[in-house]
């Protein structure tokens, strides 16, 4: 078995071969930074740094690029409703979302371009579509991507061009060639962020940030090319089209596209107003419940998102986190043992041959429910030791491969420590009755949460880890 992924170009699962062997070269689109990022940018975020950890484990060096794009209408318009300066806007909004991604323990990428600090890359990519007659300066000051000297543009979202051009959506542009031509750069308007150029002042369009990007900062050929498939066109149709009409060269290998997460059947998205931002959702919920929520499906199927999903998935991780609880008995061998070792042993195999298969992370995640039963089944039969211990390492190491921390809810001691104040007092009445076998519980369970008593002629002080 090896890894295969699914294509969005070829609309098939293929066996993974990067372009340089053991390296991994990966570029995911980046959010347009102009609001607060929902819960749908984080599960893009999470379903890439899924593949990438699976590749590390696997043994590759993975170079990760995901941009933000800093310069556009959107953020523009964003920042003269609020008096603001755009570039100050976005560059808040670029902050507060790395700093979500680290909350929801992604990986910090190898690197984050930004519009505003390409622009040089940008318009020398710009030049070398000019030199090739794939793109000219219009009448109106703009450059234009020229869609008809692309033979195969729409070989991505399967549209043929005909049909494109025919389509009523496009409207007829004086200064363009074709209705189907995309601007590569805007002349520059009053009050907008603008960059000198050989076309005059003006700004990047939307598409040619990535292909500039991907160039610059990994290679004219990639290894996977991701992001959501709401951009499959017209984005990433126009980014293949850029860059292949600039190097003659296939640009990606693997064309990777989440599902979109969905609220009430709808994709959440600013335009609809149904959204949950990362920020409300991580006030109510740990980030492994946000990383459950994506592991559970396949992360090209749509994310429906409600109350039903919430509650199952957090009864997943309470699940996961019995498996965690310390073991009370000494049994090393016997047959319950066997069994565990049986199943920590062939564990990773079980889990690689899911994630092998196009990421499939609902199997992955069985295979630690699996480990999860066992350990469980182990230590009601009174395992402890090694094996207890080894099973649970086992658990951790695969669950660290799809970014679960399994952090035990950290109860603050003030939050937790009238309760268990009342639990020792009691505790001690219990002792008094020469009620042992209770007390014994009250400790043993109160340890199992981490609270460890100790018992003295001065009565009975508690301390907890961590
Ligand atoms: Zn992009």
């Amino acid at each position: 078995m090896a890894l295969a992924i699914y294509n969005t170009l070829t609309r098939q699962t293929e066996p993974f071969t990067p372009l340089v062997a053991d390296h991994v070269s990966m570029y995911v689109c980046g959010p347009t930074v102009y609001s607060d990022a929902h819960i749908g940018h984080a599960m893009s975020a999470v379903v890439f740094d899924v593949v990438r950890r699976y590749l590390e484990w696997s043994g590759y060096t993975v170079r990760h690029v995901m941009n933000f794009t800093d310069v556009d209408d959107k953020i523009i318009r964003r920042a003269n409703e609020q008096g603001r300066d755009p570039m100050e806007l976005a560059e808040s909004y670029t902050l507060a979302f790395l700093d979500q991604l680290g909350q929801l323990n992604v990986l910090p990428a190898t690197a984050y371009p930004r519009v505003s600090t390409t622009i040089p890359q940008i318009i020398q990519f710009i030049e070398g579509l000019i030199a090739k007659d794939a793109a000219y300066h219009a009448s109106n000051g703009d450059v234009y991507f020229r869609v008809r000297a692309d033979e195969d543009y729409g070989k991505l979202s399967r549209r043929a061009v005909d049909d494109m051009r025919s389509g009523a959506r496009i409207a007829p542009d004086e200064a363009k060639d074709d209705p189907l031509d995309f601007a590569l750069w805007k002349s520059a308007k009053p009050g907008e962020p603008a960059w000198e150029s050989p076309w005059g002042q003006g700004r990047p369009g939307w598409h040619i940030e990535c292909s500039a990007m991907s160039l610059h900062e990994l290679a004219e050929q990639i290894d996977i090319h991701g992001g959501g498939n709401d951009l499959i066109f017209p984005h990433h149709e126009n980014e293949i089209a850029q860059t292949e009409s600039l190097t003659g060269k296939n640009f990606a290998q693997v064309w990777m596209h989440n599902g979109m997460l969905q609220l009430a059947g709808e994709k959440m998205s600013k335009s609809l107003g149904n959204l949950i931002t990362i920020d409300q959702f991580l006030s109510e919920h740990s980030a492994d419940i946000m990383r459950l929520l994506v592991l559970s499906g396949s992360y090209r199927a749509p994310l429906v998102y409600n109350d039903e999903v919430l509650a199952d998935t957090q009864r997943k991780l309470e699940r996961i986190m019995s498996a965690l609880k310390p073991a009370h008995g000494t049994a090393t061998n016997g047959p319950v043992v066997e069994t565990l070792n049986a199943i920590v042993a062939k564990a990773p195999a079980d889990f690689r041959a899911a994630m092998d298969s196009d990421f499939n992370s609902a199997a992955a995640l069985a295979v630690l429910f699996d480990l999860v039963r066992s350990i469980n089944a182990a230590r009601d039969a009174g395992v402890g030791g090694e094996p207890f211990a080894a099973g649970q390492a086992r658990l951790r190491e695969l669950a660290a491969v799809l970014g679960l921390r399994l952090e035990a809810p950290s109860a603050s001691k003030t939050d937790a420590a009238p309760f268990i104040e009342l639990l020792i007092e009691l505790r001690a009445e219990l002792r008094k009755a020469k009620q042992w076998a209770l007390s014994d519980l009250v400790r043993n369970r109160l340890s199992e949460l981490d609270v460890q008593l100790e018992d003295s002629p001065n009565g009975t002080t508690w301390t907890t880890k961590g």
